[in-house]
């Protein structure tokens, strides 16, 4: 959604569990600040608060209002903390049930070092990686049959009787909990085709599938078959498959070599690869470098992304925005959770919550104001003035508490 030419905007938001409310409010003043100083009055936000998780369920006795899904579908846009989801039992996630009802399906998460930030790696200046994880499906479909529930025994029998193959697989047929993971061909190749979209409109040189299609034949490896088709077919004008020249190789009788990349970026193409999702995290250590753009499943891409955010200061500063690209409803949130054990001692790192707000400032064209405020993290960092999280990474570093911390901001963007 381009909004290039509005004025006001109207942003729902939710606080969130946990840390929640200290890294909303630095946030909503920060937004507040950069807007007015990259527009001088010529442009406003209105903020207008909506319920989900635990101040929603003292509020109302739901955990997530059908209005909270209204509102954000009315205004296309929103801006959330972190929400919790208890372990084992209890109420299923509201992230994946917010994601689902809007039909969210790219979970966008950009990871990039600058100066200042802490990183176990040698050169952290090489992380500039995006990650597109599919963000309908997989096991967080939540097809779930706890062991011994009747959907359970239903499924086990049906196997049984059907499959008796299949059903001799389970190591264990009581109490066994079962979880299905649909991959879809649709939902693979819409992420696929956003991504692929993303790069052209970014210049990005390259696109990685990372799936495990070597045990998941039919869910991970459909979804390596699936987008590499996206840019085999529909773009194979702008991308250079590396699966297209391996098998070409290979009709040939060559051997391999090691020169496919380098042709398609002499050829101003997008170089689509893949990876095995174990070696794509092996690598994301070892040459972080070698990713540019990377297009996963739902649970890869939860894991990979925090992985990614561990190289450059962990998950209190990278920034996370969940899109809809047809119905342009965009909503961004913080890459962590709700973060219990820190919670009302000042400790969190409002980062991760800031930068999705300048990816929402970007989103509707206000990249002005979102140019400010990273500008203004930036500083604040390199000063050295840092929250609790940043501090226990940086030896010559000062720790300061979020609210302080926003403070600093707000003087850097001055
Ligand atoms: P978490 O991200 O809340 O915390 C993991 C660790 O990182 C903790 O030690 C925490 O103190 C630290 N941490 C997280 N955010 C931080 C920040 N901004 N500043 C400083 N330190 C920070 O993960 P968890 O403990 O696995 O999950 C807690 C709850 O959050 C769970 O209920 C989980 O389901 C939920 N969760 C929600 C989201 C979301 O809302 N999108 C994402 C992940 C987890």
């Amino acid at each position: 959604m381009q909004k290039e030419e509005i004025s006001n905007v109207t942003i729902p938001f939710i606080v969130g569990d946990g840390i929640g409310a200290e890294i909303w409010k630095g946030t909503q003043s920060i937004m507040d600040y950069a807007v007015q100083m990259a527009y001088n009055g010529q442009r406003e936000v209105q903020w207008k608060e909506i319920y989900a998780g635990e101040k929603s369920y003292r509020q109302c006795g739901k955990y997530l209002p059908q209005e909270t899904i209204e509102t954000l579908q009315q205004y296309k846009i929103g801006i959330k903390g972190p929400l919790t989801t208890p372990v084992g039992g209890g109420i299923t996630s509201l992230n994946v049930a917010l994601r689902k009802a809007l039909d969210l399906y790219s979970c966008i998460r950009p990871v990039k070092w600058f100066s200042g930030l802490p990183s176990p790696l040698n050169h952290p200046e090489n992380v500039d990686v995006v990650i597109f994880r599919e963000n309908t499906e997989d096991i967080y479909a939540g097809i779930e049959f706890p062991a011994d529930s009747e959907g359970n025994l239903v499924l086990k029998s049906l196997l049984e009787e059907k499959f008796p193959f299949e059903y001799a697989k389970l190591r264990y047929s009581q109490d066994v909990g079962l979880d299905i993971k649909p991959i879809s061909k649709q939902a693979s190749q819409r992420i696929m085709r956003a991504a692929i979209q993303w790069a052209l409109s970014n210049q990005r040189q390259k696109i990685t599938i990372v799936h495990k299609g070597n045990i998941m034949k039919y869910t991970e490896g459909a979804f390596r078959t699936w987008t590499y088709e996206v840019a085999e077919q529909d773009f194979k004008d702008a991308c250079y498959s590396k699966r297209v020249w391996l098998n070409t190789l290979i009709e040939k009788g060559k051997v391999k070599a090691n020169s496919d990349k380098a042709k398609a970026i002499e050829k101003g193409k997008i170089y689509v690869d893949d990876l095995i999702a174990d070696n794509a995290f092996a690598k994301a250590i070892a040459n972080p470098g070698d990713f540019d753009i990377v297009v996963t499943t739902n649970l890869n891409g939860d894991y990979l992304s925090d992985a990614f955010a561990a190289l450059v200061g962990g998950i209190g500063i990278s920034p996370s925005a969940n899109i809809n690209h047809e119905t342009g409803v965009g909503l961004f949130e913080a890459n962590h959770g709700s973060a219990e054990d820190i919670a009302g001692v000042d400790k969190a790192n409002p980062c991760s919550l800031m930068l999705s707000g300048a990816m929402l400032f970007d989103f509707i064209g206000w990249s002005e104001a979102a140019s400010l405020m990273r500008t203004g993290i930036i500083m604040t960092i390199q000063s050295g003035n840092v929250p609790s999280d940043l501090h226990a990474q940086l030896s010559n570093s000062h720790e300061v508490g979020t609210a302080h911390f926003c403070e600093l901001i707000i003087d850097n963007i001055k």
